[in-house]
């Protein structure tokens, strides 16, 4: 497919702009650039059906089975869109006076108010942009309790060796060493291990529940108990929240700090970079430190108040604020007993899957799984030399999006599978059923899934060389 500079024709122009009617300002002479921008120049039509082929060459949840583990690739219903694209909303200027965007603060109240329920904390903020920047603003917030007790000891943070890859680079970033905790046999934080590495230099702990192998630990409140009896405060991954929305909350399990992810759980469309949304939830000790710009309601007004001893700002105005208007549809849409059933039936369609592939493919782990499940293909390799990679590319094939490769690292040739609750029955038979099929193909004939895909524009790439040398712009 040609690019945009290729399809380029000098003087083909694009902009018919409307008649002048303000008086002309001249941008002043020396804010000019020298040189003309070199922009691809193409007619609105050609320029419609570039992005048209390349949405055609993309896959989305709206093509087909998308069971990118750890990403909740769920269906996102477009009443969220249109609420979003409001133009109160939409249009509203991060600037205007409190008093003419009490619309906007009222969704930040709101949202606020149902997040603290479903999570079991005192307080939201919807500053950070993603779930790794949650994660961040959450490490701070911790940093910043113990410097205002003066304890300047605790620099250290325990982190389980099933937590998502974010939660060490986070802690990095914040400053803090990362401590990790092995895993036992059966997947869940070694207790010992944990008391051992507790002590007077821990800022804290940072679990991920369920974890990356699928799996709810249920000592959660004996680790969290050993994490305070330590000193330290403890921080939840919630970005999967699918797996426990309205059936368990982090508060309750003893969790201090908490951050989900509203692009993934409460229904904003992401892959390819975002935008999103990763509210942190706090609970009453951390009220103080949280960003800037929370939300109170005063005598029927809503306004803005700095908490006092806050960290700061840790992006621009008030957040991916489109995202958090769409959570909250989302949320009204569904009511407490619908976040439940996301939550079932999320957990429900992972295990229906679960088995129906156990015992042709090997699980990770034993027994029952969350709202995703990890298969190691360890054995198949050495077996027939078919890797997760192999599968992989053949079910893309078939129709589907992979499921996430090589992740969780502590599993050797893991694909780690998320059907997520909006897919119906046939949908995971379907899938099942072509996962069995490209099983058999890997006795019978395997250098057919070596070969994969064969179906898509292009076939095996150089993964290795776009992530060294990636190219980022054209090259004239
Ligand atoms: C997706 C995910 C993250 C990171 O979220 P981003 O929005 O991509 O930054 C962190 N932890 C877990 C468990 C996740 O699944």
């Amino acid at each position: 497919m040609k690019l945009l500079f290729e399809k380029s024709v000098p003087g083909r122009a694009l902009s018919i702009l409307p008649p002048l009617d303000v008086p002309e300002a001249p941008v002043p002479e020396n804010l000019l650039r020298a040189e003309k921008p070199r922009l691809p120049e193409i007619s609105e039509n050609d320029l419609s059906r570039h992005y048209a082929a390349l949405e055609r060459r993309a896959f989305g949840v709206c093509d087909g089975f998308y069971p990118l583990g750890s990403c909740t690739m769920k269906y996102n219903p477009k009443v969220n869109e249109q609420m979003a694209a409001l133009d109160g909303f939409a249009r509203a200027h991060p600037l205007q006076g409190e008093q003419y965007a009490q619309g906007c603060l009222e969704v930040l109240f709101r949202a606020e108010q149902i997040l603290k329920e479903v999570t079991g904390m005192d307080a939201v903020t919807f500053q950070p942009a993603a779930g790794a920047h949650g994660e961040l603003l959450g490490l701070l917030l911790i940093n910043a309790y113990h410097r205002d007790r003066g304890d300047t000891k605790r620099k250290k943070v325990l982190v389980p060796d099933s937590a998502h890859g974010t939660n060490p680079a986070s802690a990095t970033m914040a400053g803090l060493e990362v401590i990790s905790i092995p895993s036992t046999a059966s997947g869940r934080v070694d207790l010992e291990a944990l008391k051992r590495a507790a002590g007077e230099d821990t800022a804290g702990l940072m679990l991920t529940n369920p974890n990356t192998l699928g799996i709810f630990d249920e000592n959660i409140q004996e680790i969290t108990r050993i994490v305070h009896d330590a000193g330290g405060l403890c921080y939840y991954d919630g970005a999967n929240l699918n797996a426990i929305l309205g059936v368990a909350r982090p508060g309750d399990m003893g969790f201090d700090v908490v951050h989900l992810n509203l692009h993934k759980t409460f229904s904003t469309p992401h892959g390819g970079g975002g935008p999103g949304s990763g509210p942190v939830g706090v609970k009453a000790i951390l009220k103080d430190f949280l960003p800037r710009d929370q939300v109170a309601k005063t005598d029927d007004m809503f306004r803005f108040f700095d908490p006092p001893k806050s960290v700061g700002r840790v992006k621009a105005f008030y957040g991916n604020f489109s995202v958090v208007v769409r959570a909250l549809s989302y949320m009204l849409t569904l009511g407490a007993e619908g976040m439940r059933e996301v939550a079932e039936g999320a957990v429900l369609n992972a295990n229906y899957m679960l088995k129906k592939l156990v015992p042709a493919y090997e699980p990770a782990q034993p027994g029952l799984c969350m709202h995703e499940f990890v298969l190691t293909l360890e054995k198949l390799k050495a077996e027939t030399g078919v890797s997760a990679l192999d599968v992989a590319k053949a079910m893309v094939d078939r129709g589907m999006h992979a499921p996430t490769m090589y992740f969780p690292l502590i599993v050797h040739e893991a694909l780690m599978v998320e059907p997520t609750e909006t897919e119906s029955r046939e949908t995971l038979d379907e899938a099942a059923e072509a996962m069995l099929d490209i099983l058999r193909l890997a006795r019978e004939d395997p250098q057919k899934l070596h070969d994969a895909p064969v179906t898509t524009p292009v076939n095996r790439l150089d993964e290795v060389g776009a992530a060294r040398n990636p190219v980022l712009r054209y090259q004239f």
